[in-house]
Formats: C-alpha cells, sequence, structure tokens
C-alpha cells in the first residue's frame, strides 16, 4: 500500500489529507492513503529519512520544514532551489529523496490568468510571499511590489527575487494576500480591522481587477469578501491550496489530478 503524507508542525488543521484521499479514492487507488505526519523540527531529518522504508511514496511539507527539506533532498528542482523552499518530496528506491516546489505553479494555476506584463502587488514577505513573487516574477509579470508589516523583510526579500518594495499597498492589476491576515475561522467585529492590518483602505481594493487570498478557510477572508463587493476577480486560497496539491499528486502518481473532486472534499473538509 503506497503510502503519502503531509510533515508539519503542527499539522492538525490541514486539509491536505481530505483533498489527497478524496482525489486517490476518484482514480481507483484506493490502496494509497494519505496522512498527517506532525514532526516537530529536531525530528524531521531523521523522521524524513525513514519516511521511503517506510512505505512512503511522496509527502507535502508545510511550515515550519519547507527550507529543511530543501536541504536534505539528494535531488532538487531548479525551481525548488530558487524558491529556496520545498513543499513536496519523492521517495525513490533505495531512499533518495527528490525536492519540489508546487506553491509556485499551483499559485499561477489557480490564477489561470496570463500573468506575462501584469503589475501584481504582493502582501506578506514570509515563505509563501516568497513562492508567489518568484512565481509571478518567472511568469513575466512586469513589476512586483511587495508591502510587508515589517518593511526590512519586505526589501531584503525583494533585493533577493527582483521585485520592489514599497511603503503602501499601491495600485496593480492583481493583489496577492501572502499574509495569515484573515486567518481568523470565525466572523467577528474584529475583521473590519484586516484590511487595516494589510494597509488597505476599503475603497482601495477597488484598484484591482484580481484579487487572490492565500488564506483559506470556509467563509471568505474579508478581503475576498471587500474585493468581490468591488467587482473584483477573486482567487481563494482553497482553490491554491488544491492547485499545488494537484501537482504534487500527478508527481507521486503520474496521474492527472480530479480537480472538482479535490476542490470539493477541500470545502467539506473541516480546517
Ligand atoms: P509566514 O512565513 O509566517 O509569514 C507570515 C506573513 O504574515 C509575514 O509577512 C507577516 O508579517 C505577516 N503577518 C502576520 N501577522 C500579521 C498582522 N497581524 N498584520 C500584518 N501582517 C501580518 O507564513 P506563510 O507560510 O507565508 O503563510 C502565510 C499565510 O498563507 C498563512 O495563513 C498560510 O496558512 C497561508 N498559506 C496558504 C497556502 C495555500 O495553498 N492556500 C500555502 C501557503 C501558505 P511580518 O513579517 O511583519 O511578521
Amino acid at each position: 500500500m503506497p503510502r503519502l503524507g503531509v510533515l508539519g508542525w503542527p499539522v492538525a488543521h490541514s486539509r491536505s489529507p481530505a483533498i489527497q484521499n478524496a482525489a486517490l479514492a476518484a482514480l481507483g487507488l484506493g490502496d494509497w492513503h494519505y496522512q498527517r505526519l506532525p514532526v516537530p523540527p529536531a525530528l524531521f531529518e531523521e523522521t524524513t529519512r525513514a519516511l521511503g522504508a517506510a512505505g512512503f511514496a511522496g509527502a507535502n511539507v508545510t511550515i515550519p520544514h519547507k527550507e529543511v527539506a530543501l536541504a536534505l533532498a539528494d535531488e532538487t528542482s531548479e525551481r525548488a532551489r530558487r524558491i529556496g523552499a520545498a513543499n513536496t518530496l519523492s521517495f525513490g528506491a533505495g531512499g533518495a529523496i527528490r525536492a519540489e516546489n508546487t506553491d509556485a505553479p499551483g499559485l499561477l494555476a489557480a490564477l489561470a490568468i496570463d500573468v506575462s506584463g501584469l503589475r501584481a502587488q504582493v502582501l506578506g514577505a514570509g515563505g509563501s510571499a516568497r513562492a508567489a513573487i518568484w512565481a509571478l516574477l518567472d511568469a513575466g509579470a512586469a513589476d512586483v511590489l511587495v508591502w510587508n508589516r515589517t518593511r526590512e523583510r519586505a526589501e531584503r526579500l525583494s533585493a533577493d527575487l527582483g521585485a520592489t518594495a514599497v511603503d503602501h499597498p499601491q495600485a496593480a492589476d492583481l493583489l496577492v494576500n501572502c499574509t495569515s491576515v484573515g486567518l481568523r475561522v470565525e466572523r467577528s467585529s474584529a475583521e473590519d480591522g484586516d484590511l487595516n492590518q494589510l494597509g488597505l483602505r476599503g475603497d482601495q481594493i477597488g484598484e484591482y481587477s484580481y484579487v487572490a487570498d492565500l488564506v483559506y478557510r470556509s467563509s471568505p477572508t474579508p478581503l475576498l469578501a471587500a474585493a468581490e463587493a468591488r467587482g473584483a476577480r477573486t482567487i481563494d486560497g482553497l482553490d491554491i491550496l488544491v492547485a499545488q496539491g494537484a501537482l504534487s499528486l500527478e508527481l507521486w502518481t503520474g496521474r492527472d489530478a480530479p480537480l472538482e473532486v479535490m476542490r470539493s472534499a477541500a470545502r467539506s473538509a473541516v480546517g
């Protein structure tokens, strides 16, 4: 029985098992199984190196392990190397570990627009911002602006990747939220403050044709609700999660991912 899983700490909230097991069943791969792998940083390398021998064909990697996952791999894709993080590991015969990054192409697939020549405003300067900025520039975006609560991080990341750090979010074709603002699951009056935490005024949202939010939860985030109300096309975090998971699944199984099945599982899973 080939095994798959998601390595993280914590990982209890992950919807990936629901998404991937639904996909495996739809593909007729009922003998495959995808599970949570809660592994603290101190045990990450030892555990990951043992997964191949334990019957694992592959694993997704999430917070806080993506950089270490890249470092320990025997083989790495150029994309993962250039981003500096891996979210997908494959375990070959003989124990070789191959690292890939599907976060970047997953974002582009979920956006489903040609970003070449577009101007993009990215919010955030953490791990997911790094993959998003790299993806947008690699796909030919004319300019990628980076705003972050902590300005120095935006400057460092921008200098590293060839983007432009800004003091306030600017008008652009596309806005991508890569911060964790909006993560709260329950709606509350405090959400009104969420746009402010992103450096945005409500009326500014109308300046973007496309608004993507990496944060995923069952109800729309305040950012996507505001963007929808102003007529922007929105792309939510669950579709982005599904898109990167679909690319990982295709790597492990060699089969086309059943996207609709995965989207439906993502929406009905409890995060
Ligand atoms: P990370 O590396 O920890 O970065 C967090 C970012 O959020 C930083 O830029 C941080 O700014 C900012 N931030 C946190 N709290 C803030 C606040 N109160 N006000 C303003 N900015 C704040 O995290 P990450 O891995 O990039 O993930 C970010 C979010 O994306 C998470 O919610 C994660 O679940 C989600 N995500 C979704 C997907 C998907 O497939 N949909 C994939 C990856 C991540 P500072 O630098 O100032 O601290």
